[in-house]
């Protein structure tokens, strides 16, 4: 089962919207220079969908989208608990944040509003790098278009 150690309402991780952040741990990517090595590790609580809600309501609807940072070791799970986000919050766009670079089959893209891909390379920087390997993508008509330029240009 997932497990979440903490989540916080950014502004900066997905263009236009603000977004509960909820930082998965277990993570299995080790990319090299992580910057949160302590989200490796079986620890935290489990994100069950009762969870997730209790979170959600806790915003007071003054968020615009839910991202889940990481899952990598259960994509599947990624998948289920968008799922739930679409039919209960159906007004909430849905976002990934994977240490992957590509994405698993088994996901339906109709879940996804955002997805990001791609191990963090120190020397080559996260998505505000011009440099960066990571990539962020809008999904929509049922495709990945590539937005990682939005970070560019603020
Ligand atoms: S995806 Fe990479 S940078 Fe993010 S927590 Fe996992 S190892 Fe660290």
């Amino acid at each position: 089962m997932l497990k979440y150690l903490n989540s916080d309402v950014v502004f900066q991780e997905i263009p236009d919207e603000v977004a509960l952040a909820i930082n998965l741990t277990g993570c299995p990517c080790r990319c090299p220079g992580c910057h949160s090595p302590y989200l490796w590790g079986d620890v935290g609580n489990p994100l069950t969908e009762e969870a997730l809600d209790k979170m959600i309501e806790a915003c007071h609807s003054h968020i615009t989208c839910v991202a889940l940072m990481g899952g990598d070791a259960i994509p599947d799970e990624i998948n289920r608990l968008m799922q739930h986000l679409r039919k209960k919050h159906e007004k909430l766009h849905t976002a990934w944040y994977s240490g992957r670079s590509l994405l698993a089959p088994s996901l339906n893209l109709n879940n996804f509003d955002y997805i990001k891909l791609g191990p963090y390379l120190s020397h080559l920087g996260a998505l505000k790098s011009r440099r960066t390997n990571q990539r962020l993508y809008k999904v929509y008509n049922g495709k990945m278009h590539d937005i990682t330029s939005r970070f560019w240009n603020r």
